[in-house]
């Protein structure tokens, strides 16, 4: 097989139905996350004898796998999430685009799916919008949520890298996480379970991640905790906030605060929103462009802490605030981690937010609903 006489990802060969039955728009005010879809969708398959096939945007609907498909079996299976805003002036804006498909390309490796090229997925994703664009709501702190999704279906079940593969993208209206203003979240310090290891699938933003996370999930609720918390190893290290990036904000004896959150090593997922906090908040660090409100005496750092360093900087009242982030919530912020049997209080505003992430979620929130425009994180559709 000659791999240069494989087709490449092309937006330019795109073929576009519309639908001739619209959907009626659900209502804005209780909007259940990732439940209503909008009207098109987009399909690209691929095959290893020919490589990528024609993209087509087409009405949302089942699609036809056969029940022998590799995804049903062994789980080749990726997906991503990320959101359209629409801006003041009613542009829709995508944020970091290029950053979900990066990941979603090293995810794609890391399942022997195909890679493919991240500018022509951005294109057809912003076709797709075009498509459906008045599906993303027109009301502050609402946006269209965008789920593209990977999988292997070759039909046979052999254990093989999939030999036909399918991605396709939907997308969702979605409402703001937090409705009535910052509720800060208290987690159970899960030490029962492991969400990922070195070597492992951690750091992918695969399917085979998240099912086994439900029972965590299911058992922080029951101990009457709003999310879990992942802990790694004998000592505890934090890892992550169910399915949110950790940071912790520190005080030290110097008056520098420091800005802490666990590093890229294999079992942390290189979320979009922690390498945007970390990039303003650094840029802030170093004088480059200021963030509103934050501290100069700011140190920002990629390190490994364990849960009891948390406990011990709560009880010496220098540890300023805890907080997940990710594309959904932005800046979660955390006011109690159940752990070993105690909780651990951690201090929040009468906001519900922290001194150094406050300034940060309003920078980023500006930059993604464009009242901070223009800015090279935010893609024009
Ligand atoms: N960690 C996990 C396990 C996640 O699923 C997510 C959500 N994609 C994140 C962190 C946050 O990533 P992002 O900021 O890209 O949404």
């Amino acid at each position: 097989r000659c791999n240069s006489t494989l087709a490449n990802l092309e937006a330019s060969r795109v073929q576009i139905e519309l639908t001739n039955k619209p959907k009626s728009r659900p209502d804005l005010v209780d909007l259940k996350f990732g439940k209503y879809f909008t009207d098109h969708m987009l399909t690209i398959p691929w095959k290893a004898e020919s490589g990528w096939g024609t993209p087509k945007i087409h009405p949302y609907g089942p699609l036809s796998i056969e029940p022998s498909a590799s995804v049903f079996h062994y789980a080749p299976c990726l997906f991503e999430g990320l959101k359209a805003y629409r801006d003041e002036k009613g542009r829709v804006t995508l944020f970091r685009p290029d950053m979900n498909m990066k990941r979603m390309n090293s995810s794609a490796a890391r399942v022997a799916l195909p890679t493919f090229n991240d500018d022509a997925l951005v294109e057809l994703i912003k076709q797709l919008i075009r498509v459906d664009n008045d599906w993303v709501p027109n009301k502050a702190g609402y946006s269209l949520y965008i789920r593209p999704t990977f999988i292997g279906s070759q039909p046979a079940i052999g254990i093989a890298p999939s030999s036909e593969a399918l991605l396709f993208v939907i997308c969702c209206p979605v409402g703001p996480y937090f409705p009535k203003g910052f509720k800060p979240v208290a987690l159970y310090g899960t030490t029962e379970y492991t969400r990922a290891a070195a070597g492992g699938i951690g750091a992918f933003k695969l399917g085979a991640n998240y099912a086994p996370g439900l029972v965590a999930q299911k058992m922080a609720e029951e101990k009457g905790y709003v999310q879990n918390l992942w802990l790694h190893g004998p000592e505890h290290h934090v890892t992550e906030v169910g399915t949110m990036n950790a940071f912790a904000v520190f005080k030290h004896p110097d008056g520098v605060t420091e800005l802490a959150t666990p590093p890229l090593d294999g079992i942390i997922l290189p979320g979009v929103t922690r390498d945007s906090v970390l990039t303003l908040a650094r840029d802030h660090a170093l004088g480059k462009a200021k963030v509103p409100g934050l501290t100069d005496k700011l140190k920002v750092s990629e390190r490994p802490f364990t849960m009891r360093e948390i406990k011990e900087a709560a009880e010496a009242g220098t540890l300023v605030e805890f907080f997940g982030t990710g594309t959904a919530a932005v800046i979660s912020p955390v006011d109690r981690i159940g752990y070993l049997g105690e909780d651990i209080h951690i201090p929040t505003g009468p906001d519900g937010m922290g001194p150094i992430s406050r300034g940060i979620w309003q920078q980023m929130v500006g930059i993604q609903t464009g009242a901070i425009s223009p800015h090279p994180w935010s893609v024009v559709v």
